[in-house]
């Protein structure tokens, strides 16, 4: 069996599904699991509806007519007939979120969150597969919300591995091609739950283990991991392989290439991954596996948005002690934030977050009842692995640093 993954930006329109069956085809892919994101930006779509419904704003109908014209223009393009059932399947779950959003909101916001959000893969699955199907590449579509389980604990759900193990095998025969949404799961109560923003990947992987796959691909607009986003950075390079070390190094420092939960499953199985493009199908892109930890070696630039610096500092100048610290890392614990750089003096610390809109400001209010914190948006993190002695000149002008550390390996900068 072998995994293959398409995220959001390749599936974002008709040209983009039917890239997908060019790119199946060119591979000769037999054995397959598809596994898709939401189209293009859906998913900030629905955050956008959960938002407005629970802020009782009608506006949530303006963005769910965005989502319904966004997929009907796909649609129509790719499927002239209007009697074909996946305008149905697809009308339905508009209709289901219509239908939530017409009640009044949940009381748990991140159950309310799972709930709608988790639609926008069901939708762009039903679409890949009916076109999948027309176009002779005959494939199966399974309810990730049927075979992944998970915990309750909604937008970041933990996997339920052998629970999803015997369903997962189950419900996948040999010599047969499926296609499955990313992201997506559920809790014991049958609750729809997701993964963490970015997750496809990792569900691609935890397909790949439960099914001890040969291996997994996820099809992307770049040749592959280079050592820059080149949106970014000018004169990057393509890395032919990198060891699983330091594939979760790259991901964890921010490298957009893979979401960073997805190696490590991977690696327990020694499952390669490659990472190619999906405009040029035939290239070997890169290999992820067991070997040497970059080739060629170079330099790696990443570039991290969103974040946000809390100084958090004791009051009445109190040495910050580990009981201090044990306190702010159970509320970032609580709350799922992500601290990528920390540093400390004898009275305060400081701490570069994932600026997450929904969870910050409770985590801010949460520590001011003990602390003084200030707290500064906007920042962007800069991380350079293996720096060759001359990289910090390579990143150019980056604002303000407000926050900096070296290792011998790591170069880190917080800038504004
Ligand atoms: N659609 C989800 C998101 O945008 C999952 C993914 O794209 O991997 O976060
Ligand atoms: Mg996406």
């Amino acid at each position: 069996m072998q995994v293959f993954k398409f995220g959001g930006a390749s599936v974002k329109d008709a040209q983009g599904v039917r890239n997908v069956e060019r790119v199946l085809l060119q591979c000769g892919a037999e054995n397959t699991i598809v596994v898709v994101s939401a189209m293009g930006k859906t998913t900030n779509n629905l955050e956008k509806i959960v938002q407005y419904h629970l802020e009782g704003n009608p506006l949530w109908k303006e963005v769910l007519e965005d989502v319904r014209r966004i997929h009907y223009a796909v649609m129509e393009e790719l499927f002239p007939r209007k009697e074909h059932t996946v305008y149905q399947e697809v009308e339905h779950v508009l209709t289901q979120i219509r239908l939530i959003c017409q009640a009044p909101p949940e009381h748990d916001y991140n159950m309310h969150y799972d709930r709608i959000v988790s639609y926008g893969e069901i939708i762009s699955t039903r679409i890949v597969s009916a076109f999948l199907n027309d176009s002779g590449w005959n494939n199966q579509w399974l309810d990730a919300r049927k075979l992944i389980k998970t915990d309750a604990n909604h937008r970041f759900a933990r996997i339920n591995w052998s629970f999803t193990e015997v369903l997962v095998q189950q419900a996948i025969r040999p010599n047969n091609n499926y296609v499955i949404q990313g992201f997506i799961g559920s809790d014991d109560n049958l609750h729809a739950t997701t993964l963490g923003r970015e997750g496809s990947d990792y569900t691609a992987s935890v397909l790949a283990y439960v099914l001890n796959a040969g291996e997994v691909c996820i099809w992307k607009d770049v040749p592959g991991v280079l050592n820059g986003d080149p949106k970014v950075f000018s004169d990057v390079k393509l890395i032919n392989h990198i060891s699983y070390r330091e594939a979760i190094e790259l991901a964890y420092f921010g490298a957009s290439v893979i979401h960073p939960k997805t190696i490590q499953p991977l690696q327990r199985k020694d499952i390669p991954l490659y990472v190619k493009s999906f405009l040029e199908p035939g290239n070997p892109g890169t290999r992820i596996s067991n070997g040497p930890d970059l080739s060629p070696e170079l330099p790696i630039f990443i570039r991290k948005t969103d974040q946000a610096i809390l100084k958090i500092s004791t009051r009445d100048l109190a040495f910050i002690v580990e009981e201090n610290l044990s306190a702010i890392y159970n509320i970032f614990h609580r709350y799922g934030t992500r601290v990528n750089l920390m540093q400390n003096s004898a009275v305060s610390s400081r701490f570069c977050i994932n600026n997450d809109p929904i969870s910050t400001p409770k985590v801010v209010a949460e520590l001011q009842k003990d602390f003084d914190v200030e707290f500064e948006t906007d920042i962007t993190l800069f991380t350079i692995r293996h720096d060759k002695g001359n990289s910090r000149e390579t990143l150019g002008s980056i604002g303000e640093v407000r926050m900096e550390q070296r290792t011998p390996n790591v170069m880190q900068f917080a800038a504004k």
